[in-house]
């Protein structure tokens, strides 16, 4: 039998309401168990708890100085006022100081309607500047391809330097100087591209203003579309389906999956295409690879390579850990390289004037796109003769923030639309893939495929409870024809350290890793609806499975596509053409 802990329960009021919460709770926390919400420009459930806005202040009779909520634990019979005059007097200067150094520049700001300071600014009746500007205009850093810092912004609320290290166990920015000149910043004052900065985005989704956005390039792409010289084409990652609606209005957890096919349409792409076609293929080839490790007494454990922010953070602080990386691509770049040689030369298409825009969940795809390295499609046609300047593989990577943007320029009434289908055959996928957007995802697909490719036998259940779920990292082991195979997951870089130390220390007892960057996996990405929580990650996770189960292909080389694509260009996993478009190396980074 299990040991129950016993949790003692307090009984405090909040506005002279009754409520009974576990002892520890803080003022915060039972404040929302009686149904009011204290706003909070720092505080991060789980991550950030630095008490440095002030907004969350409360009263409680007995105290002689207001209290911050989100620090303070609750104590049996306290007596909580939530909202008297005072704390409102007390709320709304301190946003008005924070409005003294901040630009007036809602109108053209990349946050503005989803941006916390300005609810709160409207939340608090401020309708003045109150106070006079004491500091100086901070630095804006747009160097980096992936986050663009805009200092001046910023309100020094701590969430980006909590994430940063907590979740992802890179400290790449942190607070520098102090009082008037305290300000977020990389070691040294230097570009975030110029740290050691993976480009996650999960301090974009945190962040309560404008100060860490993704790098926009929606008026790129809608030139794009607009030049009649040029063929422009979209994929959409898995995860996309999942979070479009919710950045759209809709309620988390929306399934939007047509109706995203169909804005993309009515965007004015020639070709709506979808990225699990590719994370399909993906699974051909990885799968296989690890196969022919497993055979020939190859690196083990094999390391997942999907997610570019865990190849910024491995190739940044574990180089010597490279050679476990699969050498496939990711799927994104899979893509693009197929696009561009394969599809372009089977429908006379020229390259050169083939545009690929990718809507991904994450900011470190837009860094990943520009890696000298993603030429795999020029470098194919190089070898046909052709002497085109050199071209990308993907041209554009849009998060889902900037693709919502995008539909509601274009006046598109999202809601309404029909539900449409992709386009062949870079539209055609299967269950494996859809669930790539989960941390487990990648993991479980594979085996889906490599258990029936080793055993001829299908899996017993193609719902591996095991590997699914949010916890830090999860294990398996399976017996694939004979063979114990023991695998593990892990999400966020903080939770792929403790695997990788283990690896370093020589004590892994894994043959195959999965390992994504960011919390949840893409459903979780640095591209996704801003303010996330564990509840709407649940709620994205849940639709994905939901997709999954409502297809009736479900295992990637059951893919007639790909099957087509094999028989008729790739001939086989691993092959000749495979290593020259789908399969790339990777280098240590030092900063
Ligand atoms: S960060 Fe918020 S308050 Fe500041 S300019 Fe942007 S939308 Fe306005
Ligand atoms: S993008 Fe990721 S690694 Fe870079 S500063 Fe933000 S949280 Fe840190
Ligand atoms: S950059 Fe954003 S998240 Fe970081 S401290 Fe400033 S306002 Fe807070």
């Amino acid at each position: 039998m299990m040991n129950e802990t016993k949790v003692s329960m307090i009984a405090l009021s909040v506005d002279d309401r009754e409520v009974l919460v576990p002892a520890g709770t803080t003022i915060l926390d039972a404040c929302k168990a009686a149904g009011v919400r204290i706003p909070t420009l720092c505080h991060l459930e789980g991550v950030c708890s630095n008490s440095s806005c002030g907004v969350c202040v409360v009263e409680v009779d007995g105290a002689k100085s207001l209290l911050r909520s989100c620090i303070q634990p609750a104590a049996a019979g306290m007596k909580v006022h939530s909202s008297g005059a005072r704390v409102m007097r007390a709320r709304r200067t301190v946003v008005e100081l924070l409005l003294a150094n901040h630009p007036d520049d809602c109108l053209s700001c990349l946050r503005n309607g989803t941006c916390e300071l300005q609810s709160i600014a409207e939340l608090m009746g401020v309708r003045r500047k109150a106070f006079p500007r004491t500091k100086k205009q901070g630095k804006l850093d747009a160097i980096g391809w992936g986050v663009v810092r805009d200092n001046d912004k910023c309100i020094l609320c701590g969430r980006c330097v909590a994430v940063c290290k907590e979740l992802q166990s890179v400290s790449a920015i942190d607070f520098a100087g102090r009082g008037i000149r305290s300000r977020i910043a990389p070691f040294l004052d230097k570009p975030l591209s110029e740290s050691s900065c993976v480009s996650c985005g999960q301090c974009t989704v945190v962040c309560p203003t404008g100060a860490l956005t993704e790098r926009d390039e929606t008026d790129e792409v809608f030139a794009a579309i607009n030049d009649p010289s040029l063929t422009v084409i979209v994929q959409t990652a898995p995860a996309i389906r999942a979070s479009l609606g919710e950045a759209l209005g809709m309620p988390p957890g929306s399934l939007v999956t047509g109706q995203m096919a169909a804005a993309l349409r009515r965007l004015g792409f020639d070709k709506v295409f979808d990225t699990q076609f590719s994370a399909d293929l993906t699974i051909m080839e990885e799968g296989s690879e690890l196969l022919s490790r497993l055979a020939n007494k190859g690196t083990l454990p094999m390391i997942t390579s999907c997610s570019p922010g865990w190849i910024n953070f491995i190739e940044t602080f574990y180089p010597e850990l490279l050679p476990h990386l699969s050498t496939c691509k990711s799927p994104q770049q899979m893509f693009g390289s197929l696009a561009k040689s394969w599809w372009a030369q089977k429908m006379g298409v020229d390259p050169a004037k083939l545009v690929v825009v990718s809507i991904m969940p994450c900011t470190a795809k837009k860094v990943e796109a520009k890696r000298p390295e993603m030429r795999g499609a020029w470098e194919w046609w190089k070898d046909k003769g052709r002497s085109d300047a050199p071209f990308f593989d993907v041209d554009f990577a849009l998060t889902t923030r900037e693709l919502a943007r995008m539909v509601r320029r274009a006046g598109i009434d999202f809601e309404a639309l029909a539900n449409e289908a992709f386009d062949d055959p870079l539209g055609a996928s299967t269950g494996a893939a859809t669930i790539f957007a989960a941390t487990g995802g990648g993991m479980e697909a594979a085996l889906r495929t490599a258990y029936e490719i080793a055993t001829g036998k299908p899996l017993p259940s193609l719902e591996l409870e095991v590997v699914r779920g949010f916890d830090g990292i999860r294990e398996a082991s399976l017996d694939v024809g004979g063979t114990q195979l023991r695998v593990a997951v892990a999400h966020t870089l903080k939770n792929a350290r403790a695997i990788l130390d283990d690896i370093v220390a020589g004590t892994s007892p894994y043959a195959f890793v999965e390992v994504m960057s960011c919390p949840g996996g893409c459903l979780g990405g640095g591209g996704q609806p801003v303010a996330p929580d564990w509840k709407k990650r649940e709620k994205r996770r849940s639709a994905i499975y939901t997709e999954d189960r409502g297809l009736e292909l479900r295992k990637s080389h059951e893919n007639p596509a790909i099957q087509a694509l094999y028989t008729e260009f790739l001939k086989k996993p691993l092959g000749h053409e495979s290593h020259l478009l789908l399969h790339t190396h990777y280098a240590s980074r030092t900063v």
